[in-house]
């Protein structure tokens, strides 16, 4: 990964980027940047990983489906905390949602959205990194989710399958940040997090 030419294509599309060695490095600024708001989370392996909810909720109102709060009210928070399927180091966010409440509040919503991203999510261009978010993050997520799909049983690659338990009903790329939000920040994690 060139993290250089990764974070001048990501500022150059008008994102903001913090850069951590590591994801406690990050969760200890995330900590100290988000307080007395109300913060939405998608479902997000990464933020889990970085143990997100717990602290923010000492000193926010914190909303996560995971934690059995609603979508809705996720989706109207202040700030929204999610991750990516897949960024390329041209500087595109990709993500593929089921329910759509993940990709949705990161087009309208939130006034400000934080996408925490290990290194394991940059591809080195627009395809490579759609493919990987279609072959590789999918299939990974729809086997942690137990569904009944052939990428689930043969944890290989899309099949781009018409199974009632698709995962893959939506697809949203941000070329920028698009101007509703006030701010959209890429932590850059130099750790192997998520799917
Ligand atoms: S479209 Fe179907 S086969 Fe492809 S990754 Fe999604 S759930 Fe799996």
């Amino acid at each position: 990964m060139d993290v250089e030419k990764l974070t001048k294509a990501l500022q150059w599309r008008g994102f903001t980027v913090e850069r951590f060695a590591t994801a406690a490095e990050a969760a200890d600024w995330m900590d100290q940047a988000i307080d007395g708001v109300s913060v939405g989370f998608g479902g997000c392996l990464t933020a889990e990983q970085m143990g997100l909810y717990p602290r923010l909720s000492a000193h926010n109102r914190c909303f996560w489906h995971w934690q059995g709060d609603s979508r809705d009210d996720a989706s109207r928070s202040d700030v929204y905390i999610t991750s990516v399927n897949a960024l390329a180091e041209t500087g595109e966010l990709i993500n593929i949602d089921g329910t759509g409440n993940r990709v949705g509040a990161t087009l309208w919503g939130p006034k400000e959205v934080y996408f925490v991203v290990g290194r394991n999510k940059v591809a080195p261009d627009f395809d490579a990194a759609l493919w990987r978010a279609r072959n590789v993050a999918a299939p990974k997520n729809a086997q942690r989710l137990k569904r009944k799909t052939p990428c689930a049983v043969r944890g290989d690659r899309c099949y781009d399958c018409k199974s009632p338990e698709r995962i893959c009903r939506g697809l949203v790329v941000l070329w920028e940040k698009p101007t509703a939000f006030e701010k959209m920040t890429v932590v850059l994690i130099d750790e192997d997090l998520g799917l």
